[in-house]
Protein backbone atom coordinates (compact mmCIF):
# COMPACT_ATOMS: atom_id res chain seq x y z
CA UNK A 1 0.00 0.00 0.00
CA UNK A 2 2.94 2.29 0.92
CA UNK A 3 4.65 1.79 -2.27
CA UNK A 4 1.88 2.15 -4.68
CA UNK A 5 1.47 5.27 -2.90
CA UNK A 6 4.96 6.42 -3.38
CA UNK A 7 4.90 5.54 -7.31
CA UNK A 8 1.69 7.51 -7.78
CA UNK A 9 3.39 10.39 -5.75
CA UNK A 10 6.44 9.90 -8.16
CA UNK A 11 3.87 9.76 -11.41
CA UNK A 12 2.23 12.74 -10.64
CA UNK A 13 5.87 14.97 -9.50
CA UNK A 14 6.89 13.32 -13.11
CA UNK A 15 3.91 14.86 -15.54
CA UNK A 16 4.05 18.02 -13.84
CA UNK A 17 8.24 18.89 -13.36
CA UNK A 18 9.32 16.96 -16.66
CA UNK A 19 7.77 16.51 -20.11
CA UNK A 20 8.24 12.81 -20.25
CA UNK A 21 6.47 12.40 -23.70
CA UNK A 22 9.12 14.42 -25.17
CA UNK A 23 5.84 17.09 -26.21
CA UNK A 24 6.74 20.38 -24.55
CA UNK A 25 5.92 21.75 -28.11
CA UNK A 26 2.68 21.54 -27.17
CA UNK A 27 2.94 24.19 -24.72
CA UNK A 28 5.56 26.28 -26.61
CA UNK A 29 8.15 24.71 -24.81
CA UNK A 30 11.17 22.86 -27.08
CA UNK A 31 13.61 20.92 -26.80
CA UNK A 32 17.41 22.41 -26.91
CA UNK A 33 18.85 22.19 -30.41
CA UNK A 34 22.47 21.19 -30.73
CA UNK A 35 24.65 23.86 -31.30
CA UNK A 36 25.64 24.37 -34.71
CA UNK A 37 28.02 26.62 -37.02
CA UNK A 38 26.11 30.03 -38.20
CA UNK A 39 27.07 31.96 -41.29
CA UNK A 40 27.20 35.54 -42.19
CA UNK A 41 28.09 37.34 -45.49
CA UNK A 42 31.47 39.16 -45.09
CA UNK A 43 29.92 42.00 -46.86
CA UNK A 44 26.28 43.51 -46.93
CA UNK A 45 25.13 44.70 -50.02
CA UNK A 46 23.21 47.61 -51.05
CA UNK A 47 19.86 47.03 -52.35
CA UNK A 48 18.41 49.45 -54.81
CA UNK A 49 14.28 49.87 -54.99
CA UNK A 50 12.51 48.82 -57.76
CA UNK A 51 9.38 50.78 -59.00
CA UNK A 52 6.61 48.46 -59.52
CA UNK A 53 5.78 47.50 -63.30
CA UNK A 54 2.60 49.23 -64.01
CA UNK A 55 2.72 49.17 -67.32
CA UNK A 56 -0.19 47.02 -67.75
CA UNK A 57 -0.40 44.39 -70.31
CA UNK A 58 1.97 46.07 -72.65
CA UNK A 59 4.14 42.92 -75.15
CA UNK A 60 6.73 41.56 -74.31
CA UNK A 61 10.14 42.99 -76.45
CA UNK A 62 12.79 41.51 -74.10
CA UNK A 63 12.83 38.34 -71.78
CA UNK A 64 15.90 38.24 -68.86
CA UNK A 65 15.69 34.53 -67.59
CA UNK A 66 18.21 34.13 -64.51
CA UNK A 67 17.99 30.52 -63.46
CA UNK A 68 19.76 29.29 -59.72
CA UNK A 69 20.63 26.00 -59.98
CA UNK A 70 19.33 24.16 -57.07
CA UNK A 71 17.77 27.00 -55.59
CA UNK A 72 14.60 26.32 -52.93
CA UNK A 73 13.16 28.76 -51.53
CA UNK A 74 15.00 27.91 -48.24
CA UNK A 75 18.19 28.98 -50.61
CA UNK A 76 16.28 32.40 -51.23
CA UNK A 77 14.99 32.74 -47.22
CA UNK A 78 18.92 32.58 -46.57
CA UNK A 79 20.15 35.12 -48.82
CA UNK A 80 17.44 37.24 -47.75
CA UNK A 81 18.77 36.54 -43.92
CA UNK A 82 22.39 36.79 -44.87
CA UNK A 83 21.82 40.06 -45.88
CA UNK A 84 19.93 41.44 -43.12
CA UNK A 85 16.27 41.42 -44.68
CA UNK A 86 16.86 43.09 -47.76
CA UNK A 87 16.98 41.20 -51.07
CA UNK A 88 16.17 41.92 -54.51
CA UNK A 89 14.28 38.94 -54.66
CA UNK A 90 11.68 40.84 -52.09
CA UNK A 91 10.63 43.47 -55.03
CA UNK A 92 9.02 40.64 -57.14
CA UNK A 93 5.03 40.50 -56.71
CA UNK A 94 4.06 38.21 -58.76
CA UNK A 95 5.61 34.69 -57.65
CA UNK A 96 4.66 31.55 -58.22
CA UNK A 97 6.14 27.46 -57.58
CA UNK A 98 7.78 25.31 -60.07
CA UNK A 99 7.09 21.11 -59.55
CA UNK A 100 10.49 20.00 -61.21
CA UNK A 101 9.81 16.06 -61.93
CA UNK A 102 11.71 15.03 -64.96
CA UNK A 103 10.05 12.48 -67.54
CA UNK A 104 11.90 9.67 -66.01
CA UNK A 105 12.76 11.00 -62.39
CA UNK A 106 10.85 13.07 -59.76
CA UNK A 107 14.36 14.22 -58.91
CA UNK A 108 15.63 15.65 -61.85
CA UNK A 109 19.32 16.99 -62.93
CA UNK A 110 19.99 20.15 -64.50
CA UNK A 111 20.11 18.79 -68.12
CA UNK A 112 16.23 17.38 -67.71
CA UNK A 113 15.40 20.55 -65.76
CA UNK A 114 16.73 23.17 -67.91
CA UNK A 115 15.20 21.45 -71.03
CA UNK A 116 11.70 21.48 -69.86
CA UNK A 117 12.30 25.31 -69.35
CA UNK A 118 13.84 25.59 -72.46
CA UNK A 119 11.81 23.87 -75.28
CA UNK A 120 8.30 23.12 -72.81
CA UNK A 121 9.49 18.91 -73.30
CA UNK A 122 9.61 16.98 -70.32
CA UNK A 123 12.58 14.45 -71.00
CA UNK A 124 14.29 11.86 -69.06
CA UNK A 125 17.66 12.99 -66.57
CA UNK A 126 20.83 13.61 -68.89
CA UNK A 127 19.15 14.55 -72.05
CA UNK A 128 19.97 17.71 -73.72
CA UNK A 129 17.07 19.66 -75.54
CA UNK A 130 15.81 16.82 -77.18
CA UNK A 131 12.32 14.89 -76.19
CA UNK A 132 12.03 11.55 -74.22
CA UNK A 133 12.21 10.10 -77.98
CA UNK A 134 15.44 11.57 -78.53
CA UNK A 135 14.00 13.88 -80.80
CA UNK A 136 15.73 17.44 -80.95
CA UNK A 137 13.42 20.15 -79.45
CA UNK A 138 13.60 23.61 -80.40
CA UNK A 139 15.16 25.98 -77.34
CA UNK A 140 13.29 29.89 -76.35
CA UNK A 141 16.75 30.98 -77.29
CA UNK A 142 16.54 29.49 -80.84
CA UNK A 143 13.01 30.81 -81.67
CA UNK A 144 13.97 34.56 -80.09
CA UNK A 145 16.99 33.97 -82.40
CA UNK A 146 14.65 33.22 -85.42
CA UNK A 147 12.23 35.55 -84.77
CA UNK A 148 14.56 38.29 -84.77
CA UNK A 149 16.03 38.65 -81.20
CA UNK A 150 19.37 39.04 -80.18
CA UNK A 151 20.54 36.17 -77.56
CA UNK A 152 22.94 35.32 -74.95
CA UNK A 153 23.90 33.85 -72.25
CA UNK A 154 25.64 34.41 -68.74
CA UNK A 155 26.94 31.37 -66.39
CA UNK A 156 29.21 30.86 -63.52
CA UNK A 157 29.98 27.29 -64.77
CA UNK A 158 31.36 26.02 -67.99
CA UNK A 159 28.88 27.56 -70.92
CA UNK A 160 28.86 24.02 -72.05
CA UNK A 161 27.48 22.41 -68.04
CA UNK A 162 23.78 21.18 -68.76
CA UNK A 163 21.93 24.60 -67.92
CA UNK A 164 23.19 26.87 -70.63
CA UNK A 165 23.46 23.45 -73.11
CA UNK A 166 19.47 22.70 -72.83
CA UNK A 167 19.15 26.56 -74.14
CA UNK A 168 21.27 25.85 -77.20
CA UNK A 169 21.97 22.25 -77.87
CA UNK A 170 20.59 18.88 -78.59
CA UNK A 171 22.63 16.07 -77.30
CA UNK A 172 21.59 12.14 -75.94
CA UNK A 173 23.91 13.30 -72.55
CA UNK A 174 24.88 16.18 -71.05
CA UNK A 175 28.45 15.40 -70.72
CA UNK A 176 28.92 15.21 -74.51
CA UNK A 177 30.82 18.42 -74.00
CA UNK A 178 32.75 18.70 -77.67
CA UNK A 179 29.29 18.13 -79.00
CA UNK A 180 27.80 20.81 -77.05
CA UNK A 181 30.79 22.99 -77.59
CA UNK A 182 30.16 22.35 -81.56
CA UNK A 183 26.28 23.31 -81.40
CA UNK A 184 27.22 26.51 -80.60
CA UNK A 185 28.05 26.89 -83.88
CA UNK A 186 24.89 26.02 -85.15
CA UNK A 187 22.81 29.64 -83.52
CA UNK A 188 23.65 32.66 -83.83
CA UNK A 189 23.94 33.73 -80.25
CA UNK A 190 25.35 37.05 -80.15
CA UNK A 191 26.88 37.07 -76.55
CA UNK A 192 28.29 34.04 -74.25
CA UNK A 193 30.43 34.71 -71.29
CA UNK A 194 31.20 31.45 -69.16
CA UNK A 195 34.10 28.96 -68.56
CA UNK A 196 34.96 25.92 -70.73
CA UNK A 197 37.18 27.49 -73.43
CA UNK A 198 38.60 23.90 -73.32
CA UNK A 199 36.10 22.82 -75.23
CA UNK A 200 36.38 24.72 -77.62
CA UNK A 201 40.40 24.93 -78.05
CA UNK A 202 41.38 21.50 -76.54
CA UNK A 203 39.40 18.56 -78.19
CA UNK A 204 39.86 14.94 -78.81
CA UNK A 205 38.89 15.93 -82.29
CA UNK A 206 41.22 18.37 -82.79
CA UNK A 207 39.26 21.24 -84.30
CA UNK A 208 39.66 24.57 -82.99
CA UNK A 209 36.16 25.66 -82.50
CA UNK A 210 37.46 29.65 -81.03
CA UNK A 211 38.67 30.07 -85.11
CA UNK A 212 35.12 28.65 -86.51
CA UNK A 213 33.30 30.99 -84.03
CA UNK A 214 36.09 34.04 -85.30
CA UNK A 215 35.12 33.14 -88.51
CA UNK A 216 31.20 33.13 -87.80
CA UNK A 217 32.55 37.33 -86.60
CA UNK A 218 32.41 36.48 -82.49
CA UNK A 219 35.45 38.60 -80.89
CA UNK A 220 37.12 35.84 -78.74
CA UNK A 221 37.98 37.10 -75.04
CA UNK A 222 39.26 35.25 -72.40
CA UNK A 223 40.09 37.71 -70.04
CA UNK A 224 37.82 39.54 -67.91
CA UNK A 225 38.90 42.90 -67.68
CA UNK A 226 38.54 43.06 -71.35
CA UNK A 227 35.09 41.30 -71.66
CA UNK A 228 34.02 44.49 -69.56
CA UNK A 229 35.40 46.68 -71.93
CA UNK A 230 34.17 44.93 -75.17
CA UNK A 231 31.84 47.02 -77.40
CA UNK A 232 31.33 44.85 -80.07
CA UNK A 233 28.00 43.18 -81.26
CA UNK A 234 29.10 39.46 -80.98
CA UNK A 235 31.21 38.35 -78.21
CA UNK A 236 32.20 35.05 -76.97
CA UNK A 237 33.52 35.54 -73.55
CA UNK A 238 35.95 32.68 -71.27
CA UNK A 239 36.57 33.26 -67.62
CA UNK A 240 37.78 30.32 -67.01
CA UNK A 241 39.29 27.16 -69.53
CA UNK A 242 37.30 24.81 -67.22
CA UNK A 243 34.76 25.43 -64.63
CA UNK A 244 35.09 29.10 -62.91
CA UNK A 245 35.83 28.81 -59.67
CA UNK A 246 33.72 28.95 -56.74
CA UNK A 247 32.27 32.53 -55.84
CA UNK A 248 35.03 33.29 -52.58
CA UNK A 249 37.68 32.81 -55.72
CA UNK A 250 36.29 33.91 -58.28
CA UNK A 251 34.96 37.56 -56.95
CA UNK A 252 33.14 40.05 -58.88
CA UNK A 253 32.51 38.37 -62.27
CA UNK A 254 28.21 37.74 -62.58
CA UNK A 255 27.55 41.17 -62.28
CA UNK A 256 29.39 42.53 -64.26
CA UNK A 257 29.19 39.70 -67.18
CA UNK A 258 24.76 40.51 -66.59
CA UNK A 259 25.59 44.05 -67.22
CA UNK A 260 28.16 43.94 -70.02
CA UNK A 261 25.55 41.28 -71.74
CA UNK A 262 21.91 43.62 -71.40
CA UNK A 263 24.36 46.15 -72.97
CA UNK A 264 25.34 44.06 -75.70
CA UNK A 265 21.88 42.19 -76.55
CA UNK A 266 19.63 45.79 -75.68
CA UNK A 267 21.04 47.12 -79.19
CA UNK A 268 19.18 45.20 -81.19
CA UNK A 269 16.16 47.09 -81.59
CA UNK A 270 14.10 43.70 -82.06
CA UNK A 271 14.69 42.91 -78.48
CA UNK A 272 16.69 39.97 -76.76
CA UNK A 273 16.67 36.98 -74.71
CA UNK A 274 18.94 36.50 -72.37
CA UNK A 275 19.18 33.40 -69.66
CA UNK A 276 21.61 34.42 -66.72
CA UNK A 277 22.85 31.56 -64.73
CA UNK A 278 23.86 31.70 -61.00
CA UNK A 279 25.46 28.01 -61.70
CA UNK A 280 27.27 26.99 -58.39
CA UNK A 281 24.50 27.93 -55.96
CA UNK A 282 23.90 23.97 -56.72
CA UNK A 283 27.73 23.15 -55.71
CA UNK A 284 27.66 25.11 -52.24
CA UNK A 285 24.55 23.00 -51.68
CA UNK A 286 25.70 19.60 -52.65
CA UNK A 287 28.78 20.61 -50.86
CA UNK A 288 26.07 21.34 -47.71
CA UNK A 289 28.44 24.26 -47.57
CA UNK A 290 26.35 26.83 -45.94
CA UNK A 291 29.03 29.83 -45.99
CA UNK A 292 29.65 29.57 -49.62
CA UNK A 293 25.97 29.26 -50.48
CA UNK A 294 24.97 32.79 -49.22
CA UNK A 295 27.52 34.33 -51.15
CA UNK A 296 26.52 32.27 -53.98
CA UNK A 297 22.97 33.49 -53.38
CA UNK A 298 24.09 36.90 -52.71
CA UNK A 299 25.89 37.17 -55.90
CA UNK A 300 22.99 35.99 -58.22
CA UNK A 301 20.73 38.43 -56.09
CA UNK A 302 22.64 41.38 -57.56
CA UNK A 303 22.71 39.86 -60.83
CA UNK A 304 18.89 40.03 -60.55
CA UNK A 305 19.37 43.74 -59.66
CA UNK A 306 21.01 44.56 -62.39
CA UNK A 307 18.61 42.70 -64.76
CA UNK A 308 15.40 44.37 -62.72
CA UNK A 309 17.23 48.11 -63.10
CA UNK A 310 17.66 47.32 -66.64
CA UNK A 311 13.26 46.11 -67.04
CA UNK A 312 12.76 48.95 -64.48
CA UNK A 313 13.71 51.88 -67.19
CA UNK A 314 11.92 50.17 -70.43
CA UNK A 315 8.87 49.06 -69.08
CA UNK A 316 9.13 46.55 -72.44
CA UNK A 317 11.12 43.78 -70.62
CA UNK A 318 9.70 40.54 -68.57
CA UNK A 319 12.08 39.29 -65.84
CA UNK A 320 11.81 35.80 -64.65
CA UNK A 321 13.91 34.15 -61.44
CA UNK A 322 13.17 30.61 -60.82
CA UNK A 323 15.72 27.17 -60.12
CA UNK A 324 16.10 24.42 -62.51
CA UNK A 325 15.74 21.70 -59.19
CA UNK A 326 16.55 22.44 -55.54
CA UNK A 327 19.68 20.99 -53.94
CA UNK A 328 20.76 19.88 -50.91
CA UNK A 329 17.30 19.61 -49.04
CA UNK A 330 18.19 22.95 -47.51
CA UNK A 331 16.50 24.44 -44.30
CA UNK A 332 17.17 27.37 -42.71
CA UNK A 333 17.04 26.35 -38.74
CA UNK A 334 17.61 29.51 -37.39
CA UNK A 335 18.79 33.13 -38.12
CA UNK A 336 18.67 36.57 -37.51
CA UNK A 337 18.19 38.90 -39.93
CA UNK A 338 19.53 41.81 -37.51
CA UNK A 339 22.90 40.71 -37.86
CA UNK A 340 22.67 38.22 -40.97
CA UNK A 341 23.34 35.30 -39.21
CA UNK A 342 22.05 32.12 -41.06
CA UNK A 343 21.58 28.51 -39.00
CA UNK A 344 21.21 26.04 -42.41
CA UNK A 345 21.25 22.49 -42.23
CA UNK A 346 20.72 19.88 -45.23
CA UNK A 347 18.40 17.07 -45.58
CA UNK A 348 20.29 15.49 -48.83
CA UNK A 349 23.36 15.90 -50.98
CA UNK A 350 21.77 15.51 -53.96
CA UNK A 351 18.70 17.10 -55.83
CA UNK A 352 15.18 16.86 -54.04
CA UNK A 353 11.92 16.73 -55.87
CA UNK A 354 10.87 19.91 -54.06
CA UNK A 355 8.76 22.72 -55.76
CA UNK A 356 11.07 25.89 -56.59
CA UNK A 357 10.09 29.53 -56.16
CA UNK A 358 9.66 31.36 -59.71
CA UNK A 359 9.71 35.10 -59.43
CA UNK A 360 8.26 37.63 -62.36
CA UNK A 361 8.43 41.19 -63.04
CA UNK A 362 7.47 43.47 -66.00
CA UNK A 363 4.51 42.69 -68.30
CA UNK A 364 3.12 39.33 -68.53
CA UNK A 365 4.62 38.36 -64.76
CA UNK A 366 1.36 37.91 -63.68
CA UNK A 367 0.98 34.44 -65.90
CA UNK A 368 3.59 33.12 -63.92
CA UNK A 369 1.44 33.18 -60.65
CA UNK A 370 0.28 30.01 -59.31
CA UNK A 371 1.76 26.16 -58.94
CA UNK A 372 2.58 24.64 -62.21
CA UNK A 373 4.96 22.13 -63.82
CA UNK A 374 8.59 23.60 -64.96
CA UNK A 375 7.23 23.08 -68.78
CA UNK A 376 5.03 25.85 -68.29
CA UNK A 377 7.64 28.45 -68.01
CA UNK A 378 8.52 27.86 -71.42
CA UNK A 379 4.98 28.24 -72.73
CA UNK A 380 4.52 31.16 -70.73
CA UNK A 381 7.65 32.95 -71.96
CA UNK A 382 6.58 32.19 -75.59
CA UNK A 383 3.21 33.62 -75.05
CA UNK A 384 4.42 36.44 -73.36
CA UNK A 385 6.47 36.97 -76.55
CA UNK A 386 3.63 36.50 -78.92
CA UNK A 387 5.34 33.48 -80.55
CA UNK A 388 3.22 30.82 -81.96
CA UNK A 389 4.09 26.92 -81.12
CA UNK A 390 2.96 26.02 -84.39
CA UNK A 391 6.21 25.19 -85.43
CA UNK A 392 8.19 23.10 -82.52
CA UNK A 393 8.41 19.44 -82.27
CA UNK A 394 6.80 17.79 -79.30
CA UNK A 395 6.12 14.47 -77.82
MG1 LIG B 1 23.62 24.51 -64.00
ZN1 LIG C 1 23.26 19.49 -58.95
Amino acid sequence: MKLAKIIFTISIALIFSTDILGQGYKDGKYSKEKESDVFVLEKIYEVQKISPYKGGDKPVKNIILLIGDGMGSSHVFAGITANKGDTYFQQFTNNGYSRTASANKYKTDSAAGGTAISTGAKTNNGSVGIDVNNKPVETILEIADKNGKATGMVVTSSITHATPASFISHQLHRKMYEEIAHDFLSTDIDVFIGGGKNNFDDRNDGLNLLDSLKNKGYSIIDNERDIMKFSGDKLAGFIADGHPKGISERGNVLVPSTTKAIEILSKNENGFFLMIEGSQIDWAAHDNDAGELIKEIADFDKAIGEALKFAEKGGNTLVIVTADHETGGFIVKDGNDKTGEVDGVFASKSHTPTMVPVFAYGPSADKFRGIYLNIEIFNKMLEAYGFNKTNISKK
